[in-house]
């Protein structure tokens, strides 16, 4: 039988493709899989119009099976199968899509749940092969043929042996060298794994011979059986693709475990349907508490990304703005232009439409929360609040509308915490600024001598005692056209009763303050009568924009 080559090209584009267009060797099961799949879908949309094809779901299945001592591994489908010109065309020309051709000549039909269109995915097996057969019997036909390739060196079709319509491929799989790996394509609880990874929620079942020890009958207690049995290995309906009203809290939870989210339990869930300018389904979660590592560089934010029900990629970082880093979850969409590889976006236009919408999704859920389920927003606050006032100091231009009425801070007053809104509400008509005081913790602030002043008056304070947090109030400048007013600025715009005027005590004591100017020296820089001291005998104060608490952190700053 006369071997047929491969166009110059496509061997050079198979090498390519085995070593570079793939960043991760299992995801040639992924391929197979969704090749098997749009296989079945093609039977299912030709019997949508054609009277003589009866489409019974039970009938379609994928099955995989790995043989160690023969080191095969066996994907079959029960789809449509190739006749052997499809052999040819589809197998023997790279980077031709037999699938993609079916969409387009099936438009109308609303083939859109088909997954394949680059014509590359099939030779991703020869990542982990050295052999690849696909036998394959055409709907409509009483002919097979195999199609049998040793990678680039070119491929052999010949009549074979096959009951029943669809498609079997076996690869042979390659023995581990020094540096690669490949016995755990055929060990059983692996290519579980990689199914459920990848290919969870394909819609037809995916099935494998799984051995498991279960004791051999009653009463013999030590005694362990091997039973095979064949299970189905995926869940097929996606969790996003079921209605909302049918699902429970526990459900949703159960689904943040499996999907190892984290390891707390979610506080609160979004489920996403969208069918506007951009189509897609996303569930979100806000976890209980921060991750470890959240405030470390380790930490990668992102969402997964599915198109059409198969896994793309893990953590998909452009579809969350930094200040929501702390979401957790998955977007599902048609509607992506994926490159070749399926790792990489192409356009990144939908996904931006996407991410803008799961912004202000997200946006309206933590304001719905602030108002309606307070204990919970603290709780996400308390985890997460400093990211928020990070993103508004980070870049306000964008974001500071948008964060600023999430943000809480501790109401000297309330003795609790409250938003912008609420201190701007519960102002009295006097009060010209919002008052703000910062320091290492509450409770050093309270002793804070500048205090006594703005509290007297009846005013509420805020007490800052994040790093970030007077920086990112510089940074909104004003609330509801309130000005921010540090408790120890200089001019509190406060009316004094004083009748004594400062000026005749800073001439009355003009030596005394020298002295003390002298013996301080290097440590302040003027020495002042104050009009804001009650109780206390002394406090300091800072000159200009920055507050002594911010002079601290910023000389504390690596040059
Ligand atoms: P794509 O799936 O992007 O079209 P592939 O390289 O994965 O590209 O597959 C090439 C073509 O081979 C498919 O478009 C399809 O026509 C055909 N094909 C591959 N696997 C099967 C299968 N299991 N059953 C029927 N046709 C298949
Ligand atoms: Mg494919």
């Amino acid at each position: 039988m006369a071997k047929k080559q491969f166009k110059a090209e496509s061997k050079r584009l198979l090498e390519m493709m085995i070593n570079s267009i793939y960043t991760q060797k299992e995801i040639f099961l992924r391929e197979l899989i969704s090749n098997a799949s749009d296989a079945m879908d093609k039977i299912y949309y030709k019997a949508l119009s054609d009277d003589s094809l009866v489409f019974n779901k039970e009938d379609y299945f994928i099955k995989v099976t790995a043989d160690k001592d023969s080191r095969t591994l066996t994907i079959t489908d029960t789809g449509i199968g190739m006749t052997k010109e499809e052999l040819e065309n589809n197998l023997g020309v790279i980077a031709k899509s037999g699938s993609l051709a079916f969409k387009q000549e099936n438009e109308a039909k609303d083939g859109h749940n088909i997954i394949g269109q680059f014509g590359v995915g099939f030779y991703s097996a020869f990542m982990v092969a050295d052999e690849v057969t696909a036998t394959s019997k055409a709907l409509g036909s009483d002919e097979a043929f195999r199609w049998h390739s040793k990678g680039a060196d070119g491929y052999t079709i010949e009549a074979a042996e096959k009951d029943t319509v669809g498609t079997e491929i076996v690869l042979k799989i390659k023995e581990n060298t020094e540096d690669e790996q490949y016995d755990e394509f055929l060990e059983e609880y692996r290519l579980k794994a990689i199914i459920k990874k990848y290919s969870d929620f394909i819609r037809y079942p995916i099935k494998m011979d799984v051995t498991t020890q279960r004791p051999k009958g009653e009463g013999e207690e030590e005694e362990l059986e091997e039973v095979t049995e064949e299970q189905t290995v995926n869940s097929m309906v996606p969790i996003w693709r079921r209605n909302k009203n049918e699902l429970t809290k526990e459900d949703y939870d159960a689904f943040y475990m499996d999907k190892r989210y984290g390891f707390d339990k979610p506080l609160k869930h979004l489920h996403i349907s969208a069918d506007g300018a951009v189509v897609y389904n996303a569930i979100l979660f806000l976890p209980e508490s921060a991750p470890f590592d959240y405030y470390t560089k380790e930490y990668e934010k992102g969402l997964e990304l599915y198109s059409n029900g198969v896994l793309i990629m893990n953590k998909c970082g452009d579809l969350l703005p930094d200040y929501f880093s702390f979401v957790k979850g998955m977007v599902d969409s048609e509607d992506l232009s994926l490159n070749i590889s399926r790792e990489l976006l192409q356009h990144d236009r939908q996904l931006k439409l996407i991410a803008k919408n799961i912004k202000n999704k997200i946006k309206s859920m933590l304001q719905g929360m602030l108002k309606d389920e307070r204990e919970e927003y603290e709780k996400l606050y308390k985890a997460f609040g400093r990211q928020l006032k990070y993103g508004v100091y980070s870049d306000y231009g964008m974001n500071k509308g948008d964060l600023q009425d999430l943000l809480l801070f501790y109401s000297s007053k309330e003795k609790k915490l409250i938003s912008l809104d609420e201190y701007v509400a519960a102002m009295p008509e006097d009060q010209k600024y919002i008052y703000y005081a910062a320091g290492d913790s509450v409770e050093r602030l309270e002793k804070l001598p500048q205090t006594e002043v703005v509290a007297d008056k009846g005013y509420d304070i805020l007490f800052f005692t994040d790093d970030i947090d007077e920086f990112a109030i510089k940074m909104i400048m004003n609330y509801k056209e309130k000005e921010f007013k540090s408790v120890s600025s200089g001019d509190l715009g406060i009316e004094s009763g004083d009748d004594q005027s400062s000026e005749t005590v800073e001439t009355d004591n003009k030596e005394l303050f020298e002295a003390m100017v002298e013996l301080l020296a290097g440590k302040v820089k003027s020495v002042k009568a104050s009009k804001r001291l009650k109780s206390h005998p002394v406090c300091l104060s800072a000159e200009g924009d920055l507050s002594i608490e911010m002079e601290k952190i910023l000389s504390a700053m690596p040059d």
